[in-house]
């Protein structure tokens, strides 16, 4: 799978793809990222990439034609249009349903917006979709861009060692996951509970499942009530399936 990321500030991503699970399944060929620096679409010697906003008020807005250029040669590489998200505070919440639909995708292009946000008529003619990490405000895309890479990828077949461990991670089931233990059996008075010693495997996953809910009931109650992981389709923001949307590149 590839994402394609548009930054004014590429060298951010320098550890996060050379390091790691995400620089080991870049350097097997499971994912492929490439970075774009949208000042090299500015066309100006300044390489300007933002100007004041129209209706005054504080900050600079990012200025929509470097971002078009720089989004027209990307979709101009594919027959089918690929899912353009922007990274956005204002945007829908990113969650694991999305990650796992993002997943499925051959191609992913995402926009890390700096200053005061982007050019909304960028938005309007190529996004399928606007993402926020949470409510909270960063001063750019950049590392919601990773979260969101990182998450992704996690769900790509041979990312991770162990197949089986995504499908426990926490929001897979609908639930958090269980608490993990490892050695010493006694750590400064605590030890591990007895049904993980037991190796009765019945009475682990009992034991798990109820310390899963346990959790889920006191940190996130909102999830409960919902056992099943989001619907497949049912989950993209704005009711626009990725090969739906509207852009230059057409579907
Ligand atoms: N003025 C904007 C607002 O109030 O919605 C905030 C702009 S923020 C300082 C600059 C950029 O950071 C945004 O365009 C977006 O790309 C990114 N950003 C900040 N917080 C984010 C979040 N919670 N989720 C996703 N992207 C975020």
């Amino acid at each position: 799978m590839r994402f394609h990321v548009l930054t004014l500030f590429p060298n951010l991503f320098s550890a996060f793809l050379g390091e790691s699970l995400v620089g080991k399944a870049i350097k097997r060929g499971l994912l492929e990222i490439e970075l774009t620096d949208i000042r090299d679409h500015t066309g100006d010697p300044h390489r300007t990439a933002d100007d004041r906003p129209y209706g005054g008020g504080p900050g600079m807005v990012m200025l929509p034609a470097p971002i078009a250029s720089a989004l027209d040669g990307i979709l101009s590489r594919y027959g089918t249009k690929p899912t353009v998200i922007a990274l956005s505070p204002g945007g829908c919440k990113f969650h694991q349903g999305i990650a796992r639909e993002l997943s499925l995708k051959k191609a992913v292009v995402l926009i890390c917006g700096r200053y005061q946000g982007i050019d909304q008529r960028v938005l309007d003619l190529y996004c399928d979709m606007e993402l926020s990490i949470g409510d909270y405000v960063l001063s750019g895309g950049e590392i919601p861009a990773m979260a969101v890479i990182e998450s992704v990828a996690r769900l790509i077949p041979g990312f991770v060692g162990d197949p089986g461990s995504t499908g426990q991670d926490s929001f897979a089931t609908g639930l958090l996951e269980y608490p993990q233990y490892t050695r010493p059996r006694v750590f400064r008075g605590i030890p591990v509970p007895e049904p993980l010693l037991s190796g009765n495997h019945k009475e682990i996953e009992l034991f798990r499942r109820e310390e899963a809910l346990r959790r889920t009931r006191k940190a996130r109650p909102d999830l409960l009530g919902n056992d099943e992981p989001p619907a497949s389709g049912a989950s993209l923001p704005n009711g626009k399936g990725p090969g739906q949307a509207k852009g230059p590149a057409g579907d």
